[in-house]
């Protein structure tokens, strides 16, 4: 039995460099920034959920009006920590979004979020563990996995330190954010941490990260 999982897994897995790219790219959703439009957004960079891992699936930003919003539509969900909750937006496809830091925290637990729903303020909250110096959404990509196993890749974090997130869950799930693109910019991660670019699709412009977003209206 273990063989026969072993081999489906394996040609599972086969079919998704077997696509083309650009049906691999279509697939990918029409995600906007965290933020409102028509304001600068800076950010520290690309890097992983813990500064040191290897799938770089984090970036941290901060909106100049410091409120923090659904980058696509999709469901709250809460994760429970010991120091608090802290916000993860679940979108079509299996792809999540999470918003650590937050504070004043908007949403509430398994409601449906249009794009461009509040979530919350930039902040320095911690309730899973984790460092912050200075308030901003440390906002990170996922996918699951809904036929997983393991909590990590179901989805199912309560009670997971930022740590584990980092480790863990990033090793199952976590989707890196260079080639991607949010809100008509594409990033790309640096060979460092807190490092890339982001590139406006409309124009080629290359902002150098850390740096600052001039998101459009
Ligand atoms: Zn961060």
């Amino acid at each position: 039995m273990k063989r026969t999982a072993a081999v489906l897994a394996a040609a599972v897995v086969a079919l998704v460099p077997a696509a083309p790219g650009s049906a691999a790219a279509a697939e990918f959703p029409a995600f906007g920034l965290p933020a409102a439009p028509g304001q600068d957004v800076s950010s520290a960079g690309i890097h992983s959920e813990s500064g040191t891992a290897t799938v770089m699936n984090a970036i941290d930003l901060t909106p100049r009006d410091g409120v923090v919003r659904a980058p696509l539509a999709g469901t709250v969900r809460f994760q429970h920590c010991s120091g608090g909750d802290w916000v993860v937006v679940d979108h079509a496809g299996g792809w999540r979004t999470g918003y650590y830091h937050l504070e004043g925290i908007a949403v509430t637990d398994g409601r449906q979020v249009a794009a461009g729903a509040v979530l919350g303020n930039v902040g320095n909250a911690l309730p899973c563990g984790g460092s912050s110096t200075g308030a901003h959404v440390h906002f990170t990509l996922w996918r699951l996995d809904a036929a997983a196993r393991s909590p990590e890749a179901a989805g199912d974090w309560d009670g997971i330190s930022h740590e584990r997130l980092a480790t863990d869950v990033a090793e199952a799930v976590g989707v890196a954010l260079s080639g991607r693109t949010f809100g008509g910019w594409t990033l790309r991660e640096g060979t460092e941490q807190y490092s890339g670019t982001a590139t406006r699709v409309s124009t080629g412009e290359v902002v150098p990260l850390p740096g600052t977003l001039r998101h459009e209206p």
